[in-house]
């Protein structure tokens, strides 16, 4: 056999029927979704890479769990096996379950941020950044610059830029600044996974300046990988190890388990400081639920206790990540420019690069990701100026720097024939890039307009 095989550590058990529909059944839906891949019907979608997000396969393991899922109100033994799981891997000392990443988020940020405050991050995820602004803070993204050329080559993409860091505490003042963020692996950034190293400088800066410093965790299995294969002196270490070691840096963490817990539902808050616990604690039976359940059944608790464990297992590890590169590697192969190094959850197809054509005005990275469902029945999302683009105080539209279309892998679900539907279907949109429509909104406002707005095709003459 092959040394560079990667073996899937697992084989089919359960079948779901998917069915793909004529290109003229394709054009209808896309138009009465008006033109957002988000209203589509999911069965109307031949290959769902919409999000990775709570949509992979259980493992017979957390199926077996579920069953053994003790529903009582408060103190289940659900909650203590979920615990277990949450302090042996992260290590902090107050930890509340939440129904997925958005309310660990908000139920932090409502405990935490004041009007006029700031929050640095590399790069906040779009419902951070949507929690941030909804609390009255503001959001600030100061990933390095590298993160912005698509096609550099970096191991480390998602690393913040210490200088500016430093700069920004400078120049706003520890006063306003809650605490200082860092999402591993930097989702909006093209999944590009944080260094060991740069964890620990921004860590100490910000421990330097008395501010707390919490890790968006989302796809920590996935960075520790990167870390393993990228880090010097962390070849030998296992990702539980690596996971450790990031986590020891941190006084908290937010977590949408429908990532790296391996699950389709859930979140984790944790943290060290008991004063902010007690505030998110009371704004978590408010919102969520009493505090050994957080607005999840206790059979959710039991799965996520195992799919935290799983999800550090080499072998998935590889397999994971080399679905990503099997498709990336594919894309490149035909033509199609995409985010490099290839991340860790997804690809990212480089839609400016794609078609020059479309101004930002006209959301090129849309038009790619409505081509890609009309060839081939695939669903991407568009991570450009529809998510990002918005107005700045003096009324004029700031445009976000990339125009990316995500292809999002959910967690042991496609076969390598999916990859190829998509390579396929990819390759014919590049070819056919100068005659793609730009788009207008008609209907959609706010920093969470991705998923509702609807718009119109602009024809070419
Ligand atoms: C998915 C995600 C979130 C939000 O989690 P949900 O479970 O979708 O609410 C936050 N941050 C990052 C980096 C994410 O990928």
């Amino acid at each position: 056999m092959r040394k560079d095989r990667v073996l899937p550590p697992y084989r089919i058990k359960v079948i779901e029927p998917i069915s793909i529909l004529s290109a003229e059944e394709r054009k209808q839906r896309l138009q009465q979704a008006g033109y957002n891949l988000f209203h589509l019907q999911a069965k109307d979608v031949y290959v769902d890479l919409l999000t990775d997000s709570g949509t992979g396969g259980m493992s017979q393991n957390q199926w077996s769990a579920m069953m053994v899922g003790d529903e009582s109100y408060a103190g289940s033994r659900s909650y203590a096996r979920f615990r277990e799981a949450v302090d042996d891997i992260f290590g902090f000392t107050y930890v509340l379950p939440t129904h997925q990443g958005r309310a660990a988020e908000n139920v932090l940020f409502s405990a935490m941020i004041k009007p006029g405050d700031v929050i640095p991050n590399n790069m906040h995820f779009d419902t951070t950044r949507a929690n941030i602004l909804a609390n009255g803070g503001e959001p600030v993204n100061l990933v390095i610059d590298e993160a912005f050329n698509p096609s550099l080559i970096h191991p480390f993409k998602g690393n913040m830029d210490a200088d500016k860091l430093r700069a920004f505490i400078a120049d706003v003042g520890t006063e306003r600044i809650p605490m200082v963020m860092m999402t591993i692996t930097n989702n909006s950034g093209g999944g590009q996974p944080v260094s060991l190293a740069n964890l620990r400088e921004i860590s100490e800066i910000a421990h330097a300046h008395g501010l707390p410093f919490f890790i968006d965790a989302c796809r920590f299995a996935e960075n520790s990988f990167f870390i393993r294969e990228r880090e010097q002196g962390y070849a030998d270490k296992s990702p539980a190890e690596i996971a450790k070691e990031m986590f020891s840096l941190a006084d908290g963490m937010t977590m949408s388990a429908k990532k790296d817990g391996l699950v389709n539902i859930g979140g984790i808050l944790a943290m060290n400081d008991l004063k902010t616990f007690e505030l998110a604690r009371e704004r978590l039976i408010l919102m969520e639920g009493f505090p050994t359940y957080g607005g999840l059944a206790g059979r959710d608790l039991e799965a996520i206790a195992v799919g935290l464990r799983e999800v550090l297992e080499p072998s998935y590890l590889a397999d994971r990540i080399g679905q990503a590169r099997y498709l990336g590697e594919g894309l490149k192969s035909v033509g199609v420019p995409i985010i490099e190094p290839i991340g860790g959850h997804a690809v990212y197809m480089d839609a400016r690069a794609m078609v020059p054509s479309i101004p930002q005005a006209e959301f090129p990275a849309l038009a790619v990701a409505n081509a890609l469902y009309l060839e081939g029945g695939i669903r991407g999302v568009e991570i450009g100026s529809v998510m990002f683009a918005h107005e700045s105080p003096d009324g004029h539209v700031v445009y976000p720097e990339m125009e990316l279309v995500r292809l999002a892998i959910p967690r042991r679900m496609y076969m390598r024939e999916h990859f190829d539907v998509v390579i396929d279907a990819a390759e014919a949109v590049a070819q056919a890039a100068p005659t793609l429509p730009g788009y207008r909104l008609i209907e959609g406002e706010g920093p969470l307009r991705h998923f509702v707005a609807r718009f119109m095709p602009l024809h070419r003459t």
